[in-house]
């Protein structure tokens, strides 16, 4: 058997595109344009790289990207007074505050601090709690919304279906785990300390895999036939590897996302819709 490969990089491009369009209207109407606050306290590296690829991610939709940057030596106080005043803003619609800050900032009072009707990354406890709930409105963080979107288009019928979701971080795992537990899947969380995981994974009718070790699941592990939706990004000598050992994985998976191309680029999609989102519920 050969996998049919979930092409997210087509399915975020069509995805961008009508947010775009959708984007441009609506800003003809209101004069005013969705915008994302991107905060970073710091010169760290990754999150600088991450902050210019969400301002391309911004541009390519037409939402107006506002960076606040703030030096490495700012206090506690100085980085809340900026994320209050971005709370407080009518012009911005969503706030993201990115990792890793420095040592002596608490990010979880900053998280707590965040207008939930403005995290856009779905990081507060209230979407977090809303999302366990079922209770809208809430946020669902972009990777997991991405993830469960490539399976709706590709038509995966969710009732009744044995879901295996290795990694419970708070911004991948276990909203994903949540989507597929709404969707009236049978959900298993495995992670670090599940006892013969590839057992575990081999009851999968859908086997999500968050881990960040790259090609750590191989097709041994895979029923076969089941859906592999592979959240892995890992940047390696022989280049970006995700969680799952491709060739031998699509050998006996039905459907499964490639890396590249799979899951990476609908979270950018899906951000984006987060944005939309949050700039309807104030222009109503
Ligand atoms: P994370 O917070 O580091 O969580 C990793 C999870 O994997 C933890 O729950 C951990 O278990 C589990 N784990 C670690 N080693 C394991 C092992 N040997 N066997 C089973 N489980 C193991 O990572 P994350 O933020 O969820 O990200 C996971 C991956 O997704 C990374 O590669 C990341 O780069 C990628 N990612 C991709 C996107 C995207 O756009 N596609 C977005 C975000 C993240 P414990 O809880 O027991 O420690």
């Amino acid at each position: 058997m050969s996998a049919q490969l979930l092409d997210g990089k087509g399915l975020a491009k069509r995805i961008k595109a009508e947010l775009k369009e959708t984007i441009a209207q609506l800003q003809e109407q209101h004069q005013v344009a969705p915008t994302l606050a991107v905060m970073r306290v710091g010169d760290d590296p990754a999150a600088a790289g991450y902050a210019r690829a969400i301002k391309r991610n911004c541009e390519g939709v037409g939402v107006a990207f506002h960076p606040e940057v703030l030096p490495q030596d700012a206090t506690q106080e100085q980085v809340m007074a900026v994320l209050e005043e971005l709370n407080a803003s009518p012009k911005v619609h969503g706030i993201m505050v990115l990792e890793p800050v420095p040592d002596h900032i608490d990010l979880d009072a900053l998280i707590l601090a965040l207008n939930p009707a403005k995290d856009v990354d779905g990081v507060h406890p209230l979407n977090a709690g809303r999302l366990m709930q079922q209770r809208p409105p809430y946020f669902v963080p972009a990777t997991p919304a991405g993830g469960i979107r490539l399976l709706e288009e590709a038509g995966v019928a969710f009732k009744g279906k044995r879901a295996v979701v290795i990694g419970r971080s708070d911004i991948v795992g276990k909203p994903m785990a949540l989507l597929l537990l709404h969707r009236h899947c049978t959900v298993t969380i495995a992670h670090s300390r599940t006892v013969d995981l590839p057992a575990v994974a081999r009851e999968a009718d859908i086997l999500c895999v968050a881990v960040g070790r790259p090609e750590m699941v191989t097709g041994d592990w895979v029923k076969p036939g089941a859906i592999v939706v592979d959240f892995g990004t890992t940047y390696t000598e022989e280049g970006l590897k995700g969680d799952c050992e491709q060739e031998s994985v699509a050998a006996v998976a039905g459907m499964m996302t490639p890396v590249p191309g799979g899951t990476g680029p609908m979270t950018n999609a899906m951000l984006m819709a987060n944005v939309l989102e949050a700039y309807k519920r104030v222009i109503g």
